[in-house]
Formats: structure tokens, C-alpha cells, sequence
């Protein structure tokens, strides 16, 4: 039987207000905002993953999946309540950013100080902060984990949603959550259309050593072929990459020995940090932006990158995701305190409005700057690098890019 297809025959199913499927950095923390609201506290909800998150040893090689977090993202983790959790774990929290263009003399530098805050944000491994939110989450005695176990088919049924696991346990739910990626199966199950733009580039990224300390600054480098991201680990001489780089030269670059590579890296990098002496394992990821035409239907609502997912070039894929999940899980509290079912379209619809339009203006707004910062056009250079000189001395308006940027 298809997956879109109704379901003729209802097997025994465990029967749950809402199914989450995807335990990741935003399913984790959207059921955890839901949940730990006492106007949810009569639902039962399930939350599965087909991977099970720990914490790593404190001695373990960096991963090479980090993010950058704003101070948006790290107040609804408080509001999760993860703060003193996740500051116990290993993490950078980064005061300055410098950025800087390899084709001219604009260069712009953001301090935390700038605008009265400590930090701008903090860099945490992905493995880090979603075994912080699931640790936090099998805790809820309203949740059942059904972690790891993996979704084999979504089944429409006339009220809501039939969801098959692999092995073969059967639950059902009126509303079901799709925070399952990028390539989400909960997407494709609700008909739910999306736009693809593949920018023809990858993403290197690499753990390296650097001979001077990062300085708990974030660096980005715009280079003709696409931007280089040094971004601080908690070690003061350890950043994780992102080079944004043609497929073909990603490749190239990805297969050269240790220490060519380090020296090809420094060259792009000016030598900011001094040598690179260490370089750990490559790996590189396909750049690709994709947008769901709607978020939501009828029982099924997208959050994270199975709604959208963006150029890496702004550090802001993963915050748009929890900002999702913070508006959703407050949509959803806002109908059950009226009253009303969880699944009630009111909830569903506003969720929506409110972020998708937000979503779709920033990754435009990714994909103009890229564009800007590839330009060989001279005139264009000349503009480029004269507009971010000015705009670096502009003060009011540098503050409220930057208030903008980490969300306070
Ligand atoms: C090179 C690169 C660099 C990046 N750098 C940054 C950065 O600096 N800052 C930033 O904000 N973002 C960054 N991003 C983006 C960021 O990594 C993603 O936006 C983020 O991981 C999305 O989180 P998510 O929870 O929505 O999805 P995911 O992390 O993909 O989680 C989905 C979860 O669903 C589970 N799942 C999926 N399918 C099934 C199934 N069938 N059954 C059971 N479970 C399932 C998976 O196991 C997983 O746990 C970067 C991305 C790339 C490619």
C-alpha cells in the first residue's frame, strides 16, 4: 500500500496526541517546550529516532558537526530547561566577529560589547547539545521515546495519522510532528511540495589546530569561489571549518595529504591564526537550499531542515530550526490553553504565517550575499568593499544588524 494512501484496515495501533518523529537538535527541543508546559500535561506524546544520542567522552576528538548558536536559540534551550546542562559541556562562546573580503579592504568586526552582551553566541558540537535536550526529554513522564527505532511508513487514516516502525509496532495520533531532516520521510508522506536549489558547491569541513589562540572570535574569509568559516572550539587553538568551495575544487582539496592541504588552507585563511599545524579528518557536504511551499496541512506540521535548509554561509541553519520549534510548541500551548485539540488548524496556521515568511526572506537574503561576495564585477568589488567599510563605522544601524543576528 502506498504511503499516501488511506489506510483500509486499522491495525492495534498505541494511540498518542502527537507523534515526533526526529529526535535531532529541533524534534528534541520542540517536544521538550511542549511538554514541560503544565497546559500539556494530560498528552501523551512519542518522540522517535532512529539514532540514540550520548554525550561524548571528555576527551574526544571534536566532531566535525558544530554549530553556531545565537542568543535566541540559547534562551529557548534555557526556557527548555537545559541552560546549566549544556553549560556544563565542553563549548566556545564567541565575543567577536571578524569578517573580511579576500578581493579588496572591506572588513567589518562585531564585539559583544558593541551592544552590551557578553557573548555573541556559542559554538557547540550537534552531538553535545541534542544529547543535553534528550537526556532532559526521556525524563518527561509524559513522553514515550521510541529511540532508536526507525519509521517505516505514514499512513493517512480518516482523524489523524497511522505511523509504522520498522518493526512493526503500529501508533497512531491526530497530530504528527516532521523534524526528521532534511530528506524528511513525514514531508513526502503529507504531500507536502518543496522548492530544491543546488548551489553546485560543497561545504569542507575539518577540525584543525591553529598556532596562535582563536581569540573566542568567529572568522569568515568571502573568497571569490565562496566564504572560509574559522569558527572557535573550546580549546584556544582548535576551530572547526566550513569552506565553501566549487564541488570539483571541494574534492580536490578533500583528497590532498595532511599537510598540503594545511598549507592551501593557511594561504586562504592569511595565516590569521598562524600556522595550521594540525588538520583532523575531511569530510564535505553537498550544498543545497530547499523550502517547503507550506509547512503545515491538515494533522502534520514541518519543523528544522524538513522544512527548510539553508547556505551554511550565515551560521543560521539550525537557529531557524529552533526558532520553529519555539513558535510551534507555543502555538500548539495557546489552543490547548483555550480548550481547544491539540491539532486544531488555528494552531497549525499561525505556526505557519509566522514562519515561513521569515524563513524564505533570510534564505534569500543568503543567497543575494553569496551572490554579492562571488561577484568579479570591479564596479561590484569597488561598492562591496567601500559599503562595508562604512558600514563596519555606522554604529546605530551595525548595532541593530547585530541585535538582529544573535536575536536580542
Ligand atoms: C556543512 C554544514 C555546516 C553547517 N553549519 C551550521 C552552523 O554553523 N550553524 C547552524 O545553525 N547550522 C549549520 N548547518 C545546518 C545544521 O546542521 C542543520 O540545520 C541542523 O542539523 C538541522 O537540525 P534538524 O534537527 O532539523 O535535523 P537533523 O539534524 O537532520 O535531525 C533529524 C533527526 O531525525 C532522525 N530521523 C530522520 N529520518 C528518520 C526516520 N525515517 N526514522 C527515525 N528517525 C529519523 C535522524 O536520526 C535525526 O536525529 C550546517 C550544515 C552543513 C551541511
Amino acid at each position: 500500500m502506498s504511503e499516501l494512501s488511506p489506510a483500509t484496515t486499522t491495525p492495534v495501533a498505541r494511540e498518542f496526541d502527537v507523534v515526533v518523529l526526529g529526535a535531532g537538535m529541533v524534534g528534541s527541543l520542540f517536544a521538550l517546550l511542549l511538554t514541560r508546559d503544565p497546559a500539556a500535561r494530560a498528552l501523551r506524546v512519542a518522540v522517535i529516532d532512529a539514532e540514540q544520542s550520548s554525550l561524548p567522552a571528555a576527551d574526544a576528538p571534536f566532531d566535525l558537526r558544530v554549530s553556531a548558536i545565537t542568543r535566541a536559540s540559547e534562551d529557548l534551550i534555557a526556557r527548555a530547561g537545559c541552560g546549566p546542562a549544556l553549560a556544563a559541556q565542553r563549548l566556545c562562546r564567541f565575543t567577536d566577529m571578524e569578517v573580511w573580503d579576500a578581493d579588496g579592504t572591506g572588513r567589518v568586526h562585531f564585539s559583544a560589547g558593541e551592544v552590551g552582551e557578553s557573548h555573541l553566541g556559542l559554538l557547540v558540537e550537534n552531538r553535545i547539545l541534542q544529547a543535553v535536550l534528550c537526556e532532559q526529554l526521556w525524563r518527561q513522564p509524559t513522553v514515550t521515546a521510541y529511540c532508536p527505532r526507525r519509521l517505516h511508513s505514514l499512513q493517512r487514516l480518516r482523524h489523524g495519522w497511522q505511523v509504522t516502525l520498522a518493526d512493526g509496532e503500529v501508533l497512531s495520533a491526530p497530530l504528527v510532528i516532521g523534524a526528521d531532516g532534511a530528506n524528511s520521510r513525514v514531508r513526502d508522506a503529507a504531500g507536502l511540495s518543496v522548492s530544491t536549489w543546488d548551489y553546485e558547491q560543497k561545504g569542507l569541513v575539518c577540525t584543525v589546530t591553529t598556532e596562535r589562540s582563536h581569540r573566542h572570535t568567529a572568522w569568515q574569509r568571502f573568497l571569490p569561489d565562496g566564504p572560509l568559516a574559522f569558527l572557535p572550539l573550546a580549546d584556544e587553538h582548535q576551530c572547526s571549518i566550513v569552506w565553501t568551495l566549487p564541488t570539483s575544487e571541494a574534492e580536490r582539496l578533500q583528497a590532498l595529504p595532511a599537510a598540503e592541504f594545511a598549507a592551501e588552507l593557511g594561504r586562504a585563511f592569511e595565516h590569521r591564526l598562524g600556522a595550521i599545524t594540525a588538520t583532523g579528518a575531511r569530510a564535505a557536504f553537498p550544498l543545497l537550499a530547499r523550502h517547503a511551499e507550506q509547512y503545515t496541512r491538515e494533522g502534520v506540521a514541518l519543523i528544522g531542515d524538513a522544512a527548510h535548509s539553508i547556505h551554511p554561509l550565515a551560521g543560521q541553519g539550525v537557529n531557524l530550526g529552533l526558532l520553529d520549534a519555539g513558535v510551534l510548541a507555543d502555538e500548539l500551548l495557546a489552543v490547548l490553553k483555550a480548550g481547544l485539540p491539540v491539532d486544531h488548524a488555528r494552531a497549525l496556521s499561525r505556526y505557519s504565517r509566522q514562519r515561513r515568511g521569515h524563513n524564505a526572506l533570510l534564505m534569500h537574503g543568503m543567497t543575494g550575499f553569496e551572490r554579492l561576495f562571488a561577484a568579479r564585477d570591479s564596479g561590484l568589488r569597488v561598492l562591496r568593499n567601500s559599503g562595508m567599510r562604512l558600514f563596519d563605522r555606522s554604529g546605530l544601524l551595525k548595532q541593530w544588524v547585530m541585535r538582529t543576528a544573535i536575536g536580542r
